[in-house]
């Protein structure tokens, strides 16, 4: 394609890639009835492996795969905006069970879901912020479910990190420590349940440095909520078990 989407507006990307469902490519919407009603509607416990000491609960729709890395994808990268509503349901729908699991019994009060920060030449590049758009549909998913849900952007980057992609776990953490920094929380940040959200949890290291800089600012994280999660690796790359398990290890 001669385009460059980045030239392109927000509607005409919408336009030019939007011809075809990003899931089965059947032509028509950009995500047709059939794929869309096959999408997850619950969260499940989803821990890395291995897990970052500490990590809060982790909850994901399924693995970074398929429908799910499809629509992740064409949202993030080709700018195709109109996911953003389907990625904030199943988004939504994760931080719904989520609290499910964490309240058990307890009276319901004010979410806070904090997005990841992205940094802001990945968003000039992009020429939109992904991960702000779906957590902003996914408060709008939970508030018409009854849940007192709000974006709070909190985090904000800090520091230098190269890029992760050929990194292993522990490599990642390292380069990731010290990457965010937690704006000053007003008195309602303390009271509210935090949730840090994020697009794909993959070894856990984002989020841990998401939860980190909180606690670092007395903000007490309850949980972590991401779209989709990888499938663990075996030791030699290959492709392992789906990462969904019970706590404790
Ligand atoms: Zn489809």
């Amino acid at each position: 394609m001669a385009h460059d989407p980045a030239s392109l507006s927000d509607a005409g990307r919408d336009l030019l890639l939007g011809s075809a469902c990003v899931g089965c490519a059947r032509p028509g919407r950009v995500l047709c009835g059939s794929c869309a009603v096959s999408l997850p509607r619950r969260g499940r416990v989803s821990w890395p492996s291995p897990t970052p000491t500490g990590l809060a609960l982790p909850f994901a729709a399924g693995a970074y795969d398929g429908l799910l890395k499809a629509l992740v994808n064409a949202h993030k990268e080709h700018g195709v905006l109109a996911l953003a509503a389907p990625l904030g349901r199943v988004l939504g729908d994760v931080v719904h069970d989520l609290l499910g699991a964490l309240d058990a019994g307890r009276e319901a009060g004010t979410v806070l879901l904090v997005p990841v920060p992205s940094r802001g030449a990945v968003v000039r590049r992009r020429g939109h912020d992904p991960l702000l758009r779906v957590t902003r549909a996914a408060a709008v998913r939970l508030r018409r479910t009854g849940v007192d849900a709000t974006v709070r952007r909190l985090l904000v980057p800090a520091g230098r990190v190269l890029d992760q992609t050929a990194l292993d776990a522990g490599q990642r953490a390292a380069n990731l420590s010290g990457s965010m920094r937690a704006r000053r929380p007003c008195a309602a940040d303390r009271r509210g349940r935090v949730l840090v959200v994020d697009d794909v949890l993959t070894t856990g290291s984002t989020a841990r440095e998401a939860q980190r800089a909180l606690e670092a600012a007395g903000v007490t994280v309850c949980g972590v909520a991401t779209v989709a999660a990888t499938r663990r690796r075996g030791p030699d790359g290959t492709r392992g078990s789906l990462p969904f398990s019970e706590p404790g290890h």
